[in-house]
């Protein structure tokens, strides 16, 4: 063995958002952890353009929500128009804030965001990044994984070593590739073209809303970006050559009936291909994948990226769980578990709207709109739990995103409560409580919060119950009833330590 190599606690493979995430998050774990990314620097295409109120809660937890006010503008919902102009299933996205205290949709322009996110992991001296790095072979025994790299500034091969590897290395991951898992497939996969418009003349604009074009003879897509930009995505036809159809005199007809190039310059036009899998397992000892490296979605509900950089929220706590305090590394276990249906339900919607919008299948979009027989359908804003994994006891509460209230201090929750585990009680519930389980709570280490605040107060009585225990990533760990439950709750902390 090689005594020498530069030793982390953590390799992240990819930098590309989720891997940029899950550096902010570890390194505000005082995690020391490197990130190697095979481009010589960060210039990725801009392919995501939204984001949702949970993905900017976890930004919140980076310390990076107020950055990412700076760039982002709050959309509007989506309409599936057909061709004749009628709405056949409207997402309204109301501009209100949810209950996670942020907007259901934010707008992006993709190169902003990880920009924000890269400056975001500077802040912490634990966290090196090395570009221009090709990941190579990873080789993992009882106790650590050799990262072995191509670097090529120097055009050699280089190793290191760290205690987990995280694979955010995209679709075609080299980490994914290690653990060799089935690919489950959706059968969802379709070249678009996707074409992005800088406006000459930016101007305010009247909707916020996209449109999908269900049309048979080319399905399309209009997003919403903000004043300065505009996204038109269309579907590729069977006669269509991605090489022919990405040229200005293929793409302004096509674009004819909505903009002209007298109005807006042709910024990029490229064709993707969306897919739709699952991989079967995204674990193998001490590789881990996360992001596109496990799963992929069509873009029509904006939640790929969403999706991985809910991974990074799940994984960073655990990781800090087990790297700092001891907990033993079955608690990667739940990683998967948890993710694994919460990202399906995502996908099966997505595809659904897929074929609402090729007109290819149904025209409902099962189980997530209203019953059409008067006019549109309305689509709901999705909120899947985990899937089953940690938890103490059997409360339908577990696994779900804990609301983000005000405070009477006017502080939001999560900034009065930090990044670790805490406790949330009503008010009833803390006066219930003796001295000895003050002093247990304390021991732990768990945040503790009561708060008078109407809204807290009535979610503890719509669920008629007195507290909840959440995870660093804000999902309910377990619930209690009355104090007496107290000792149950706070017993995940013994297994944890004891398993
Ligand atoms: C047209 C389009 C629109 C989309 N719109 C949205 C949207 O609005 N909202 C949303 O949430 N999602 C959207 N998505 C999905 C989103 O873009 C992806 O889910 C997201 O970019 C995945 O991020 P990632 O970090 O997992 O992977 P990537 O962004 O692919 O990053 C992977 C990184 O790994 C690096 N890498 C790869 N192999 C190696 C190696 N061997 N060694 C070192 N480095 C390596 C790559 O250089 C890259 O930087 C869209 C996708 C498309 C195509």
């Amino acid at each position: 063995m090689n005594d020498h190599l530069e030793t982390y606690e953590v390799a992240i493979i990819g930098l590309g958002p989720v891997g940029s995430a899950l550096a902010n998050i570890l390194g505000q774990f005082d995690i020391k952890a490197v990130a190697l990314d095979r481009e010589k620097s960060a210039c990725h295409l801009p392919r995501a353009v939204m984001f949702d109120d949970e993905i900017m809660r976890v930004f919140q937890s980076m310390g990076l929500a107020e950055k990412m006010k700076g760039i982002t503008e709050v959309g509007g919902g989506a309409r599936f128009i057909d061709a004749d102009g009628n709405t056949l299933v409207h997402w309204p996205r109301l501009q209100v804030r949810s209950p996670n205290n942020w907007y259901v949709n934010y707008r992006f322009h993709q190169p902003d965001l990880e920009n924000i996110l890269r400056e975001g992991f500077r802040r912490y001296p634990k966290i090196t990044e090395k570009w221009g790095c090709s990941v190579t072979n990873l080789q993992q025994n009882a106790d650590s994984v050799t990262v072995r790299y191509r670097e090529s500034s120097t055009n050699s091969n280089k190793s290191l070593r760290a205690a987990y590897v995280i694979g955010c290395d995209g679709a075609r991951s080299f980490a994914r590739s290690c653990i060799n898992p089935q690919i489950e497939d959706f059968g969802f996969h379709e070249p678009w073209l996707v074409i992005d418009l800088l406006m000459k003349n930016p101007q305010e604009v009247e909707s916020r809303e996209s449109f999908h074009f269900c049309e048979p003879e080319r399905s399309g897509t209009f997003v919403f970006l903000g004043k300065k930009r505009k996204r038109w995505e269309l579907r590729l036809n069977p006669d269509d050559t991605p090489e022919e159809i990405c040229q200005p005199k293929f793409i302004w007809p096509l674009l004819e009936r909505w903009i002209s190039p007298a109005e807006a310059e042709l910024e990029r036009a490229t064709v993707y291909t969306f897919h739709s899998t699952i991989a079967e397992q995204w674990r193998d000892g001490r590789i881990i994948i996360a992001g596109d490296a496990a799963h992929q979605t069509p873009p029509f509900m904006g939640q790929g990226m969403c999706a991985g950089i809910r991974d990074a929220a799940n994984l960073g706590w655990k990781l800090q769980a087990m790297l700092k305090q001891g907990a033993p590394d079955t608690l990667l276990e739940s990683y998967q578990l948890e993710r694994y249906s919460h990202v399906k339900e995502y996908i099966d919607l997505t595809i659904q709207m897929g074929h609402m919008i090729n007109r290819t299948a149904s025209a409902i979009i099962a189980g997530n709109a209203t019953d059409p027989a008067d006019g549109p359908q309305t689509m709901k804003q999705l909120m899947p739990s985990l899937g089953p994994g940690l938890g103490v006891g059997s409360s339908q509460l577990i696994g779900s995103l804990f609301p983000q209230p005000k405070l009477q201090s006017g502080k939001l929750l999560d900034e009065e409560i930090g990044n670790g585990f805490a406790l949330i009680t009503s008010m009833s519930f803390q006066a219930e409580l003796i001295e000895s389980d003050r002093e247990k709570i304390e021991k732990l280490k768990v945040a503790f919060l009561s708060d008078a605040m109407v809204e807290l107060e009535s979610w503890f009585k719509s669920h008629d119950i007195g507290a909840v225990l959440l995870r660093p990533d804000r999902y309910i760990l377990g619930i209690a009833e009355t104090s007496s439950d107290l000792t149950g709750l706070l017993a995940f902390f013994k297994t944890t330590e004891e398993t």
